[in-house]
């Protein structure tokens, strides 16, 4: 079909319960008539010279085309000489910023009922610039790099960000006390932007003061930009605090306007082809796409949807506690629609 309408979308269904949940967000979008056409991409047989990964270059390109896409799991491939598939799409797609939304659920109770937070992680340099080596027999050193570059583009989205989603407050996260050069760079950066956004409250917390605050009372942050580690780390720390990585969405973001979404989880080998995964963190990722889309009714519907569905407790999967299948749970959600 080339109805112009519609806004073309790149679709890596992935592997393991990946083309089972992929299934789930589809069904849930052409129910919710999203006007959306996708264009799906499966990770290859071989590894593509071109791209030196099992993801060809075909794949890339759609997602450089299209400047939007949802990313299932990617079951790691073994073997030698190929780039792994999370590196190949962040490099080659430069994602630099990698956006996780947290917030309770209402009805899945977990040890807080009110967070509602959004991190939001340098996804290009800091410690993960691969930058180890040897200085002499017992002694070996990484680098960590931060650049003006990076941390300026991450700053700007992060108050972009919070100024589009209506949020008053930014904090970025650090350890400038001791990394004098490194995180202070960085919040030279998120300083200088935040004074472009007067109407967003900016706000400098170390990091281990900042985990403190976030098991005693998640409700103190807003939205929270940091280096690449200190991200990695606090991202997983906030999808504990609403029930793990089974209903985190994330979304990542790339040069030129890319945004590839995606769930946190692997691919669940051990219940695969079951009809037995969660899409929630899927359908919660395809969620933060329409609202990159700007495609905010859409959005709001199928998150509520969602969350009346896990909410009312009829229909849960087995992970939540409850015995329904992939399929079940699905319809449930779009009988909410
Ligand atoms: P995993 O997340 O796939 O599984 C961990 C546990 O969580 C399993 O018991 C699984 O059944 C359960 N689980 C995960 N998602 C679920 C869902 N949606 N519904 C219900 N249960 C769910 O982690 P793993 O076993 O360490 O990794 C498996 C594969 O996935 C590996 O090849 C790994 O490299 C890959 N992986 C990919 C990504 C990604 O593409 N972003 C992320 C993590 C792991």
């Amino acid at each position: 079909s080339a109805d112009s309408n519609l806004i073309r979308a790149t679709l890596f269904p992935g592997d393991g319960i990946g083309p089972e949940i992929a299934d789930s967000v589809k069904q849930v979008f052409r129910a919710a008539e999203v006007p959306i056409e996708w264009e799906e991409h499966y990770v290859g047989q071989e590894v593509d010279p071109r791209t030196q990964s099992f993801l060809t270059w075909e794949s890339l390109e759609s997602v450089r085309k299209n400047k939007v896409g949802l990313k299932g799991p990617m079951a790691t491939p073994i073997g030698k000489g190929h780039r792994s598939l999370n590196l190949t799409l962040r490099k080659e797609l430069n994602l630099y910023a990698n956006v996780r939304p947290c917030y309770s659920l209402p009805g899945y109770k977990t040890r807080y009922d009110d967070v509602d937070l959004i991190t939001i992680r340098e996804n290009t340099e800091g410690e993960y610039s691969g930058l180890e080596h040897q200085v002499v027999r017992g002694v070996v050193e990484s680098l960590k790099i931060i650049t003006r570059q990076a941390s300026l583009r991450v700053a700007e989205y992060a108050f972009h960000y919070a100024k589009a989603h209506g949020r008053d407050r930014v904090s970025a996260i650090h350890k400038a006390n001791i990394m004098q050069k490194t995180d202070g760079l960085f919040l030279k950066c998120c300083r200088e932007v935040a004074e472009k956004y007067p109407d967003i409250k900016y706000e400098e917390v170390v990091i281990d003061n900042c985990c403190m605050m976030l098991v005693k009372n998640p409700a103190l942050f807003d939205v929270l930009v940091m280096p690449n580690l200190y991200g990695d780390i606090i991202s997983d720390l906030c999808a504990g605090l609403i029930g793990g990585l089974g209903l985190t969405p994330s979304c990542n973001i790339g040069e030129g306007g890319i945004a590839l979404a995606e769930a946190v989880h692997g691919s669940a080998p051990d219940i695969a082809g079951k009809n037995l995964a969660n899409p929630t963190a899927l359908l919660l990722s395809s969620v933060t796409m329409l609202r990159h889309l700007e495609l905010h009714d859409k959005a709001d519907r199928i998150q509520d949807a969602i969350l009346n569905t896990i909410s009312e407790g009829k229909y849960r999967t087995a992970d939540l506690g409850g015995s329904s299948s992939t399929t079940d749970f699905t319809k449930a959600i779009i009988n909410h629609l």
